[in-house]
């Protein structure tokens, strides 16, 4: 009935034109060659309940191209002709999450090893004409697709992405070839529509319909095909041309969509261990500048030492399996502004740790906007650049009292990575390495040292320079020079140290140790 009524919206002869949904096709393991093994077992589970209580259930998406491709998904989504409700009902820690696009999170495990399989249902492919007639005939819809119940202020997209539909629709509105496979562990059989097994053969990436028509619909698969087409590079992907021709153009539409989204996407761009060979392929697909402000900044950045090393970073760690935080390299990628601005301000004889706080409201205005929404996200920035002053002091409590904080580490990592950019000496981040593993008497001994070393050195103070020239090593050496391990111990949150009492021998810190 659903599909009648869907065949009927977007004006389908009876019985269904298969050309415009593409052809079922069922692909056996003797073909696909999917490797059983790299199938998580959870999402087993939940293909298995569905498929039990009587619906369909498969692997879709990414994850069935990974296991095509013999690589190991690192995440699963399910898909399904349940509505959210009924998959919600159907295990114990579900959650149907999402306006603008429903899905039920099934969770299995807790805390770090948690794990979520995402269901999606099936949705209809309707494009702009057949939405705005669901739109139009609100009551009909209402009694006909359940989806729309939940489209509570009905704006096209909202209530298009939440209408069912049946699975070739399901698989029409996904976006390349290769991301709209669904594999049944149980019969091992993969569901092909649109040429997705040949793709991957061929190493293509095509998006399914008319690729203009495709990005103006969602202005975002533009950047998701610099991401698959950089994540698919080193196994020899390209671009189908078709594809990669009306890139360019299409990405103005980019203005278009919210901010948030496009500072996900950008973050997945830079965050799922593909982060050097995505601008590779910005560069490479004449998309350089214009997708989001902040990713200009990246890519503009991308060539200076400093950030390299922190988009390299971010890659190796991604491809070991450890976490990565937004906030360590988007605090990397915003540095040079930061220092920049501070040693302006200190020229102006302002206050070092004021100045400090000062240039950072003023790269958050001016770099990442209403960062209200991203609370945690700005916080974490503020502190790893909150910290790297405080790093140039190695006497009295303040070591002690540092390496105790919760965010140490990032900032640490922060300080490795100017190091290693020749912002600051090789032998304080080697210190600040050896003190944050030592003993606290080891500590004690690591602090006399640094004094000695301090009281040794004939101390030269330079004028800061107000303005770096990019993130050019020599102009980056200009806030560490002026803040002199005195000069950050002044620095050091005048207010509160008066409040800290000293104990004889040891800093605050390491009392808090034991
Ligand atoms: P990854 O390996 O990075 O997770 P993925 O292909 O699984 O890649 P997801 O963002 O997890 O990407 O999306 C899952 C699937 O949902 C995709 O494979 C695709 O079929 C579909 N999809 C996601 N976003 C879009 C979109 N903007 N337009 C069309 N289909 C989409
Ligand atoms: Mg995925």
């Amino acid at each position: 009935m659903i599909k009648k009524f869907i065949d009927k919206l977007l004006g389908k002869p009876a019985g269904g034109s298969k050309a415009r949904f593409g052809r079922r096709t069922e692909v056996p393991a003797s073909v696909h060659r999917i490797d059983p093994n790299l199938v998580d077992e959870r999402a087993i589970n939940v293909t298995r309940t569905l498929q039990q209580a009587g619906f369909e259930a498969y692997i879709v998406g990414g994850a069935v191209r990974d296991l095509l491709l013999g690589l190991r998904p690192k995440d699963f989504d399910v898909a399904t002709d349940a509505t959210p409700e009924q998959v919600k009902n159907l295990f114990r820690r579900a959650f149907i999450i999402g306006r603008r696009f429903r899905i039920v999170h099934v969770v299995y495990g807790r805390g770090r090893e948690h794990e979520v399989i995402e269901v999606s249902t099936f949705r209809a492919y309707l494009d702009n004409a057949a939405a705005e007639q669901v739109k139009g005939n609100e009551r009909t819809s209402k009694r006909q697709l359940e989806g729309i119940q939940h489209a509570v202020d009905s704006s096209g997209r909202v209530l298009r992405d939440n209408v069912w539909g049946p699975q070739d629709e399901d698989a029409t509105r996904r976006d390349f070839t290769v991301n709209a496979m669904y594999y049944d562990p149980e019969t091992q059989i993969v569901v092909d529509y649109h040429g997705g097994i040949q793709d991957a053969k061929k190493h293509t990436l095509r998006m399914i319909g008319d690729p203009a028509t495709r990005y103006r619909e969602d202005p975002v698969r533009i950047i998701r095909a610099v991401r698959f087409a950089a994540k698919l590079n080193p196994l020899g992907f390209k671009l189908e041309s078709k594809t990669a021709k009306p890139l360019v153009e299409a990405a103005t539409l980019l203005a278009d969509v919210p901010q948030s989204r496009l500072f996900d996407e950008m973050l997945k761009l830079l965050q799922t261990g593909h982060a050097l060979a995505s601008i590779a392929q910005l560069k490479h697909l004449g998309l350089a500048k214009g997708i989001y402000p902040l990713l200009d900044v990246v890519v503009e950045r991308a060539d200076s030492d400093f950030v390299k090393a922190a988009l390299a970073d971010t890659d190796r760690r991604v491809g070991e399996g450890k976490p990565v935080a937004p906030s360590f390299l988007l605090a990397c990628v915003l540095w040079a502004d930061v220092r920049d601005g501070w040693a302006a301000r200190l020229a102006r004889k302002e206050h070092p740790y004021p100045a400090l706080q000062d240039a950072i409201d003023e790269v958050f205005d001016a770099r990442i906007g209403d960062v209200s929404g991203r609370g945690k996200l700005a916080a974490d920035m503020r502190e790893i650049w909150m910290m790297q002053p405080r790093f140039e002091k190695r006497v009295g409590a303040t070591p002690f009292s540092l390496v105790e904080q919760a965010r140490f580490r990032a900032g640490f990592d922060f300080l490795r990575l100017r190091a290693d950019a020749q912002e600051v000496e090789d032998t304080l981040a080697d210190w600040w390495q050896e003190f944050s593993m030592a003993s606290d008497a080891e500590r004690e001994d690591l602090v006399q040292a640094a004094k000695a070393e301090q009281q040794a050195k004939p101390r030269v103070r330079r004028a800061p320079r107000p303005e770096g020239e990019g993130a050019a090593p020599r102009a980056a050496k200009a806030v560490p020079e002026a803040m002199s391990e005195e000069t950050a111990a002044e620095g050091d949150a005048p207010k509160k140290r008066r409040r800290r009492r000293r104990k004889p021998g040891g800093g605050e810190g390491s009392g808090s140790v034991e």
